[in-house]
């Protein structure tokens, strides 16, 4: 066994974490669920939404044949909704192929969409007790501290060079408490700011500890400019709804409901009687509102109108929300914040 996986596995009986809803089952089913909601999220927040995601899907079954919307819903708030998708799109191959029964071979998790080397490493590990590494954003700090690594780590040639380490460090038995030792460690000492190295068991070996290079490793990312991209939005109000319109699944925030976007801002008229066939609509306020996502900036030019006559027949992909109905729907967070902001 090596020195890593030696120390990390005795440091975890007391120090580890062992009392999250995901533990303590060997159900893949909901190791997947927990494992891509933990992918861009901190526990502390996964931990109602998958509460509520479980009891509402309880297995595969119930959730490949749930309606995309209501999966949509409760993934409202987490963000990168393309994982709701996938979770929604393998669960129907799952129940299509395998009969509802999750496949227990990496080679077979892998194909599902949605998961990566590391997300079906942890199902098999966690559930099977298969011998896979991961190698997460967490898992990748660690490593890259412990060895010296001081080029950044999302470098491919540095990204193969830490798959071969995390490979090396398997230990032959335990390897369930291995791989949750190796999050724990991520997620709670060798943390990106101020890690607790003086509480660590691997601080003996540690080249970052031993050698004051914490501050520097893992180095960060040369950051180019993020691009902007401009939209021009319409908030079409009668009485206390709005209307919304689903997203091509092909475009970011696909499947959403979202509210409909000109092309300029001068194409209003059209719009309205192309859409709702009507001529005439009061503005009730014009702004911008700025999203910035990880790879862009959205500033959207929107313009907020009032229509008197809800008999208007609206088109297919579209429908009206109540103005209270629209935090729970599964309607883009910065759409939500830009209503509210109003
Ligand atoms: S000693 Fe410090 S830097 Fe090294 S692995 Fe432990 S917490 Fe991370």
């Amino acid at each position: 066994m090596s020195y890593i996986s030696k120390k990390l596995i005795l440091w975890h009986k007391t120090h580890g974490r062992h009392q999250l809803p995901w533990q303590n089952t060997k159900n893949p089913y909901a190791i997947w669920v927990s494992e891509i909601m933990l992918q861009q999220t901190q526990v502390s927040t996964v931990i109602g939404y998958y509460q509520k995601f479980i009891t509402r899907f309880p297995d595969i079954n119930r959730l490949a044949i749930a309606d995309i919307d209501e999966v949509n819903e409760l993934w409202s708030g987490l963000g990168y909704y393309n994982r709701a998708r996938n979770l929604h799109a393998a669960a129907k191959i799952i129940s299509k192929n395998y009969k509802g029964i999750f496949p227990d071979q990496y080679e077979k998790i892998l194909e599902l969409p949605g998961i990566g080397r590391t997300t079906a490493g942890a199902i098999c590990a966690f559930s099977f007790g298969q011998h896979y590494p991961i190698l997460d954003g967490n898992v990748k700090r660690v490593f890259a501290r412990f060895f010296g690594i001081k080029e950044w780590t999302g470098l491919p040639l540095v990204e193969k060079e830490l798959w071969k380490i995390a490979e090396k460090n398997l230990p032959m038995t335990s390897i369930q408490v291995y791989t949750q030792a190796l999050m724990d460690l991520g997620a709670t000492l060798c943390v990106r700011s101020k890690p607790r190295c003086g509480e660590c068991p691997l601080k003996n070996s540690c080249k970052s500890f031993l050698n004051q290079w914490t501050s520097i490793i893992p180095a960060p990312k040369v950051r180019k400019k993020i691009p902007v991209k401009e939209g021009h939005i319409l908030i079409v109000q009668y009485a206390e709804q709005i209307l919304f319109v689903k997203r091509d699944l092909r475009k970011i925030w696909g499947g959403l409901w979202s509210l409909p976007e000109l092309e300029k801002k001068d194409d209003l008229d059209q719009w309205l009687l192309k859409f709702l066939k009507i001529k005439k609509s009061r503005t009730m306020n014009e702004g911008i509102y700025n999203a910035t996502f990880s790879h862009y900036k959205y500033v959207m030019h929107y313009q907020h109108i009032l229509i008197d006559n809800i008999n208007i027949k609206i088109p297919e992909n579209h429908q009206w929300l109540a103005k209270t109905e629209i935090q729970q729907a599964g309607v883009p967070t910065p759409i939500k914040k830009l209503l509210v902001s109003l």
